[in-house]
């Protein structure tokens, strides 16, 4: 029989199969959780093939009615104009604001960590203003435009592998944002509360290590959370 329980945005829902008699923290850890994934273009299927894998129910998010009832939020990696743009044709740029007011999870990737920053640079666009940083588009210059490196990360002891796109710089942190993962001197894993912005592309990789993560947040009620400092 499934039982109804609480997640962190207070959302209803089935969790496992023999998670009855565990204390609330425990049911929460076990909760099924539903991330909503931006299908605009860009990477999308990948977030969505890697969150399946880790157990987490997935849905394309093109409209309003698609965010309804989502824990977390994928912005994925592709053309952050083209997704501002398509953001705001389609209500979902004030919707994903509220989103993470509500205290829902979310997580950009490279195009969707521009969308998330403060201040966008290079050029200047509008932006959801999510996470406090300031972001350079396509600033890594020719010989880090698209390629892959290992980094250290506080996530996990061994290299995180990170593949760059037309990666964004990102330039300056506000001093609560939390900086996870860095390359070359830059910031490129950073999170705050419950808005995590990475420049590179994690779900290209075979290592989930950044879903899961982002999974736990989801799952913990990232509010909640300060720190992953362990
Ligand atoms: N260069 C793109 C932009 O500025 C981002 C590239 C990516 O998401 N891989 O929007």
């Amino acid at each position: 029989m499934l039982r109804p329980c609480v997640n962190g945005r207070g959302n209803p829902r089935p969790y496992k199969l023999g998670c009855g008699e565990a204390a609330p923290e425990q049911q929460n850890a076990e909760c099924e959780v539903k991330i909503g994934i931006l299908a605009v273009q860009g990477d999308f299927a990948a977030h969505a093939a890697m969150l399946a894998e880790l157990g987490a129910e997935t849905v394309e998010v093109r409209t309003l009615e698609n965010l309804d009832g989502c824990d977390g939020l994928i912005l994925p990696g592709g053309e952050s104009t083209t997704q501002l743009q398509f953001l705001q044709e389609e209500g979902l740029f004030d919707a994903v604001k509220k989103f993470a007011a509500d205290g829902g999870v979310i997580f950009g990737t490279c195009a969707g960590a521009i969308l998330l920053a403060t201040e966008v640079k290079n050029p200047g666009q509008a932006s959801l203003g999510l996470l406090d940083m300031t972001v350079l588009r396509n600033a890594y210059g020719r010989q880090l435009a698209s390629d892959v490196f290992f980094g250290s990360s506080k996530l996990t002891d061994s290299p995180m592998e990170m593949v760059f796109i037309r990666a964004p710089v990102i330039d300056r942190v506000g001093a609560a944002v939390e900086v996870l993962a860095e390359y070359g001197g830059k910031p490129v894993l950073v999170r705050k509360a419950n808005v995590m912005a990475a420049t590179f592309h994690p779900e290209l990789t075979a290592d989930s290590t950044v879903h899961k993560h982002f999974l736990e947040l989801v799952r913990a009620g990232a509010r909640r959370a300060t720190s992953v400092a362990r």
